[in-house]
């Protein structure tokens, strides 16, 4: 395969297919699966009186767990229901929940990022997001407007009319279009029916109402997709301009996913199909003048995404690619993860067990890891892996204290493979990733996990 940032890829089948294994999606490090209920309420709070102390700016994540519909590809953590009603206790604990992080955290610390994820968060009414904000606002300090990077996932099925403009009024500048497939067989398949019109209106409301970026959610190797297929559904994005783009590759998961039980596994596209999806992606977005991030993200040349590339200071965090994933996140509602520097916490993944914790005037920490200095180390390295594309071993080595090629040498050792197969090179002073490889970063981050050699396939989704 050969690749710059403009010219077409082409694929070698066989030595892709012998990379696609299954692996973490590497938002964090330690993986979730490490998380575990021995980290407690106490670890938290413990945490965050760290956090304080290192000062670090602030970012707060909330998950809206309402759909009025289920996809049936959809791994989130979601509630279906038609009654609207239902956000009402949710949103007094949440309330609760905000007062009692917000109470833990040093007021002078300032949120310079928000998002608002799901399920879908436009299922609370417009009074409610306001509501939502405003009780934010009373209990931490956020950054003022031109500093902010405040987004929220929108469901263009399931927003009004006038709500992307109110979201704007609150301060919200970067808005998320859930979209997947504009092929209606396809849309059928997973149960997701969504016009064009519904797309482009969303889009057109958040041009007029200026918002700062506008980006795209698309899935490849879901059910009847086609290179041709995809081709006319790329084609209409391009066409719409989206600041950013991120096309996910499905995992057909279905002994962990209930929902994914409803697609019928003989209408997914087969490996050599989907790698023609991941081939045809790549090849039309970069001809359309867009820049591949890695891992899935596009982004056009002059957006914050391209620039954090090109000045080393990208990261990662749950969300995927970010500018200020340095910031120390808490998380809000149910199944929300947090992380400071040296640890990650979940909350309760259950509704009840959330109201319960909340009740009874307790964080509803549900798990949480809290990381040894070998996890921070090996953090860093497939941090710097797979949003660089370079590591300097000497700065690790300085950063860490230690010496990288004894420390890393059984890495060292299988990263020859993948530099025999053109994934990297290595020298004594860097670990660069070379254009196959970053296609599989995964694969090339996994040799620094030390846990996956432990994880079963069924945890992860393959790499391709
Ligand atoms: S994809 Fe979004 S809208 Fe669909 S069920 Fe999942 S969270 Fe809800």
């Amino acid at each position: 395969m050969t690749q710059n940032n403009t010219s077409a890829v082409k694929f070698d089948a066989d030595l892709l297919k012998k990379y696609d294994t299954f692996g973490p999606r590497y938002t964090s490090y330690p993986t979730a699966v490490q998380f575990s209920s021995k980290f407690t309420e106490y670890d938290y709070r413990k945490e965050l009186e760290q956090s304080n102390r290192d000062a670090s700016p602030l970012s707060l994540y909330f998950h809206i767990p309402y759909c009025e519909s289920l996809c049936f590809y959809c791994a989130c953590n979601k509630i279906i229901t038609h009654t609207h009603d239902r956000t009402i206790p949710y949103l007094k604990r949440l309330h609760k929940e905000i007062a009692m992080q917000g109470e833990l955290v040093d007021g002078l610390r300032q949120v310079n990022q928000l998002h608002f994820g799901g399920g879908t968060p436009t299922f609370l009414s417009d009074e409610q997001l306001k509501q939502l904000m405003q009780v934010t606002g009373q209990h931490f300090e956020l950054a003022p407007r031109h500093e902010r990077e405040f987004s929220i996932e929108v469901d263009p099925r399931a927003v009004r009319e006038n709500t992307i403009g109110i979201l704007r009024e609150f301060g919200f500048n970067r808005i998320s279009l859930g979209v997947q497939d504009f092929d209606e067989k396809v849309q059928k398949a997973v149960n997701r029916e969504q016009s064009i019109e519904q797309t482009q209106a969303v889009l057109d409301a958040a041009r007029h109402a200026n918002y700062e970026s506008v980006s795209m959610d698309l899935i490849y190797g879901l059910p009847f997709q086609t290179v041709e297929s995809f081709s006319t559904t790329l084609d209409k994005v391009v066409d719409m301009r989206p600041e950013r783009l991120a096309v996910y590759n499905y995992a057909h998961l279905p002994h962990r996913v209930k929902a994914q039980k409803l697609i019928r596994e003989e209408t997914l596209p087969d490996a050599i199909t989907k790698l023609g999806l991941l081939e045809l992606t790549i090849n039309h977005l970069q001809q359309a003048g867009y820049v591949y991030i890695g891992m899935d993200h596009f982004a056009l040349p002059d957006d914050e995404l391209v620039l954090a590339k090109e000045n080393g200071s990208l990261q990662r965090n749950f969300q995927g690619y970010s500018t200020h994933a340095d910031a120390d996140m808490i998380g809000l509602g149910v199944t929300s993860i947090g992380k400071t520097s040296n640890a990650y916490c979940q909350n309760e993944r259950f509704e009840g067990a959330y109201f319960d914790a909340i009740d009874n005037n307790h964080l509803a920490v549900f798990q949480g890891y809290q990381l040894n200095e070998d996890d921070q180390l090996r953090r860093a390295v497939i941090q710097d892996l797979m949003c660089q594309g370079i590591l300097d071993i000497a700065s690790i080595e300085n950063r860490f204290k230690v010496d990288f090629q004894s420390y890393f040498a059984e890495e060292l050792g299988r990263m020859e493979l993948l530099m025999a197969d053109g994934l990297v090179s290595v020298d004594e002073r860097t670990i660069a990733v070379q254009a196959l490889g970053r296609l599989l970063l995964r694969n090339i981050a996994m040799v620094f996990d030390v846990y996956s050699r432990l994880a079963v396939k069924q945890q992860f989704s393959r790499a391709i």
